[in-house]
């Protein structure tokens, strides 16, 4: 039945551009054994290119069985294929660059073919899923070639029969891969999911593994630094441990125990570097990259100053209280926040979504929400701010959330870390007892609360009418244009939307694309008016967690997987019309 494919093609060539939707469907192929679906045709050569799904039985692959064991190694192959398929077409598109014939490898708008290249983490995609047992499929987009309006046949068959063909082959059928480098890929991820869930057992919020590479070439680049000045991690000698996978393999290195870390040192020592390591150590990383042991508490969440973000109803009593005017601050909302109250909104906010690790860094901190000094207490008597060093104590003895904070210039930090962490030429130290005899012979009067205070329990109506579909137009921003024509005619209204720019942890365009169908969803869901974070986000479990493969069901081939917390974040972001937050009683 792949000659119909041929027959359809002949048939419809010269005719109407409109006349491609004839393809709708499926077509099996012989020799590999494969189904290709066309489940979506684009109106026009310019319009968003048309959907295909290329679909080969399990058996057909040669892929061994115990490769679908468990979601870890479905995701780490899935997203091994993923790369496989996206190479192949990139070095095509080059090799048309060079001037060589594009063989249908290339179309109008740059590219017959597009798959959702990954980056430096291995995550559940839909550019590659696995449905049931017994199939695995390839997501691509296509742009059906057109002269002019009329389809072109000929070309549309090199696409659709023989460059997808060979897609398949080279990256679905065992036999053609590099085989070693994807059981590599498994296993690493494998690994790295073993050291993750042993780190609350062993007491510890993080693990860096000894050798391991945290620079990366550039801000722009997530490749590791190489070259003779990269210098690899070592432990301080009185945090080494030792933790074993689920392979038996050992890894020596640095565990990071539950309380709170200061990481101190001179600028440029390599502070900021182990921290991102930290926040990045939520996922699984390629084989080769550096990172592949350094893992970190799943719920960790970076937090950061991010002035100009909207809030709706969060309780931010914690940290802030008793503003001029009377102004309450349990159901704190504003459509401009200052450094320090979004500061204290993101804190509320993931604990609020579940976050058990704060990483916090100095650079990108409001520091009046970091610290207050005594001649300031003195000085100032009535400041609405309780600064994060007081209550940091307390959020750890009483609901046993733990902070990383790097802390350059603030040395009153000292006396609430139960360890201190220096960097000195990006080695680091455990200088927890020099610091405690810095305290003592420098002693500062810093407040510590008891009680930390409330987490903010607010319930949420998502309401998307008369809004486009949300869609990721950056890395980590959603559009929400407007329905109405004169807003998206009025280019302030047409960058409206939920900026994620302060969520670092979001590493692809396809995790904010996915944020975004799920915001839809949420909108879309009869019932779901009113419901608390926790309970909205139960509805979706299914479909979030980037330790699941669970996008499956979504529709499209260029989602990745999110955490909860990064929904929940963007939830909290939806400004204005599209949002309804009541504070809890
Ligand atoms: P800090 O936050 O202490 O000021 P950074 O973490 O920003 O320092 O690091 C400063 C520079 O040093 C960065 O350009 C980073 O790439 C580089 N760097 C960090 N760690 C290493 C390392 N282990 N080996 C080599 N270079 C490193
Ligand atoms: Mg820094």
């Amino acid at each position: 039945d792949w000659q119909q494919l041929e027959y359809d093609l002949q048939g419809i060539d010269g005719q109407q551009y409109g006349a491609y939707k004839r393809l709708l469907g499926k077509y099996d192929h012989a020799g590999p054994r494969f189904t290709l679906s066309v489940d979506h045709v684009q109106g026009d050569a310019y319009a968003a290119p048309s959907k295909v799904r290329s679909i080969v039985p399990w058996s057909e692959t040669g892929f061994p069985k115990e490769y679908l064991d468990s979601d870890v190694r479905r995701i780490a192959l899935c997203d091994f294929v993923s790369r496989i398929a996206g190479s192949i077409i990139q070095a095509k598109h080059l090799d048309r660059n060079v001037g060589n014939a594009n063989g249908g490898w290339s179309g109008p708008k740059g590219g017959a073919f597009s798959i959702c290249m990954p980056g430096a983490e291995i995550l559940p995609r839909t550019s590659a899923v696995i449905a049931g047992d017994d199939s695995i499929e390839l997501r691509f987009t296509v742009s059906l070639p057109a002269a002019g309006r009329t389809v072109l046949g000929q070309q549309a068959y090199q696409i659709l029969a023989v460059n997808l063909v060979e897609i398949v082959k080279k990256a679905l059928l065992h036999a053609n891969l590099d085989k070693q480098s994807l059981r590599r890929h498994i296993e690493s991820s494998e690994r790295q999911e073993s050291l993750r869930s042993q780190l609350s057992e062993k007491g510890l919020i993080a693990f860096v593994s000894n050798g391991a590479i945290l620079p990366r070439a550039s801000g722009a680049s997530q490749a590791p630094l190489s070259g003779p000045s990269v210098v690899g991690f070592r432990s301080p000698p009185e945090m080494e441990v030792t933790l074993t996978s689920s392979d038996g393999q050992s890894f020596r290195g640095m565990g990071i125990p539950k309380g709170v870390t200061l990481l101190t040192g001179g600028g440029f020592h390599g502070k900021s570097t182990l921290l991102e390591a930290l926040e990045l150590g939520v996922y699984n990383h390629l084989p080769g990259d550096g990172r592949e042991a350094v893992v970190a508490d799943p719920t960790a969440f970076k937090i950061r100053a991010e002035d100009g973000r909207s809030i709706a109803n969060t309780d931010i009593t914690p940290f802030i209280k008793n503003l001029p005017g009377g102004k309450t601050t349990n159901a704190f909302s504003t459509e401009d926040a200052s450094g320090s109250t979004s500061m204290a909104a993101n804190i509320q906010e993931a604990l609020e979504a579940g976050c058990k690790t704060l990483l916090i860094d100095e650079d990108s901190s409001a520091t009046n929400l970091l610290v207050r000094d005594q001649r300031m207490q003195s000085l100032i008597r009535n400041e609405p701010i309780t600064p994060l060093i007081s209550k940091v104590s307390a959020l750890y003895n009483q609901h046993g959330v733990s902070t990383v904070i790097v802390i350059g210039g603030l040395g009153d930090w000292l006396a609430v870390a139960n360890r201190v962490i220096a960097m000195d030429s990006y080695v680091p130290h455990d200088i927890t007892a020099k610091a405690q005899e810095v305290v003592s012979q420098f002693p500062s009067a810093i407040n510590q609360d008891a009680a930390y205070g409330s987490f903010p329990q607010r319930s949420f109506t998502v309401d998307l009418q008369g809004l486009k579909s949300p869609f990721a137009s950056r890395k980590r921003f959603i559009a929400l244009r407007s329905q109405i024509r004169d807003a998206v005619d009025d280019p302030s209204q047409a960058e409206s939307g939920v900026d994620l720019d302060g969520l670092d942890q979001i590493v692809e365009i396809g995790q904010s694309r996915t944020i975004a169908v799920l915001l839809q969803r949420i909108a879309g869901q009869t019932g779901a008016k009113g419901l608390r974070l926790n309970e909205l986000l139960k509805r979706l479990e299914m479909l979030i967690g980037v330790d699941k493969c669970s996008l499956a069901s979504l529709e499209g081939g260029d989602l990745v997987a999110v955490r909860q917390l990064e929904l929940a974040a963007a939830l909290s972001r939806l400004r204005g019309a599209a949002l309804q937050v009541d504070a809890s009683s």
